[in-house]
């Protein structure tokens, strides 16, 4: 016990918190070797259309190929590095990365395809972000409709009224806009209605038990109606099963993601994949 050696619970809550603090000093200081030093990997999640057979876009998920610790998710530094800032330059990265890619897939033969990106917080808020957008679509000499932004519902919703205007920025450069997590985020509908988005993600948590739980089928069911309504693609995030898949594709449902067709796939395995997949 913490008092037998003399040692209060509190100098133990204090020794506890510098661990911490010196973990995330050490991560922070990685982070930016990590940079320097390009340890980061994209990979790439195929969107499906199963009813034509296609692969509409893919999404760009980045990894932290870390000396030591191996294949780093982002759920493990994001928070981190969006704390920190580094995810400014890392987004940068990310969105330079992913349209190299894309360019080289529309080279290969497959012009239709779009790439999908995820913005955080502290990108979207920085008001050179569409001056980004517009010279990293220039580098890469690409269609601006074929680049899809994510921005989080949750994100979207912080800051409606402010967020628009960066929104509609955006718009106006011509690429397309996807509301990420939907569902998760307590979107009032109004804001729904002004938001300049093309692409609604229904959120994987919707998904899982769509089947079982009659709340999550209602849900995935009216946010498809409200879609519809309002002009705007869905996508169904987290599809791992042939019922799943059904059912979103009843409620009509055209674009899927999830284990079901694929996991995210490095770049060559992506491609393969591309290619194996029509027909
Ligand atoms: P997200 O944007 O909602 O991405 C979808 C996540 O769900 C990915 O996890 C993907 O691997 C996972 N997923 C897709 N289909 C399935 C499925 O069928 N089953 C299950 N269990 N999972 C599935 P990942 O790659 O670990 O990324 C997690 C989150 O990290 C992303 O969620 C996104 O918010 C963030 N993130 C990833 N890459 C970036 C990036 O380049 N920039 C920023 N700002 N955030 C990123
Ligand atoms: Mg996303
Ligand atoms: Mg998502
Ligand atoms: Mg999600």
């Amino acid at each position: 016990h913490a008092k037998a050696n003399g040692r209060s619970d509190f100098q133990f809550f204090i020794e506890a918190m510098r661990d911490e603090v010196a973990e995330r000093v050490t991560i922070e200081h990685e982070l930016k070797i990590a940079l320097e030093k390009e340890q980061f990997v994209l990979h790439y999640q195929p969107q499906i259309e199963p009813g034509a057979r296609r692969v509409v876009g893919l999404e760009a998920l980045v990894r932290w190929q870390h000396p030591t610790r191996g294949l780093v998710f982002p759920g493990d530094f994001i928070a981190l590095a969006e704390e920190t800032r580094l995810i400014v330059p890392l987004g940068k990265w990310v969105l330079e990365e992913a349209c190299r890619q894309l360019k080289y897939w529309h080279q290969a033969g497959y012009a239709d395809l779009h790439m999908s990106v995820n913005l955080s917080p502290a990108q979207f808020h920085d008001q050179s972000l569409p001056a980004l957008v517009r010279q990293v679509l220039a580098k890469f000499d690409l269609p601006a409709g074929q680049l899809h932004l994510e921005i989080t519902e949750s994100m979207a919703m912080s800051d409606p009224e402010e967020n628009i205007i960066m929104m509609q920025a955006l718009a106006d450069i011509g690429v397309k806009l996807a509301l990420d997590d939907f569902g998760t985020g307590y979107s009032s509908l109004a804001y729904l209605k002004l938001f300049p988005i093309d692409i609604i993600k229904i959120d994987r948590s919707f998904v899982k038990d769509i089947e079982t739980d009659e709340n999550d089928a209602a849900i995935c069911e009216m946010t498809m109606l409200l879609a519809q309504k309002l002009g705007k693609q869905v996508v169904a995030e987290g599809v791992e099963t042939e019922a799943q898949l059904e059912f979103v594709s009843r409620i009509g449902c055209q674009w899927i993601q999830g284990y079901l067709f694929s996991k995210p796939l490095a770049a060559a395995v992506a491609g393969n994949f591309i290619q194996g997949f029509a027909g």
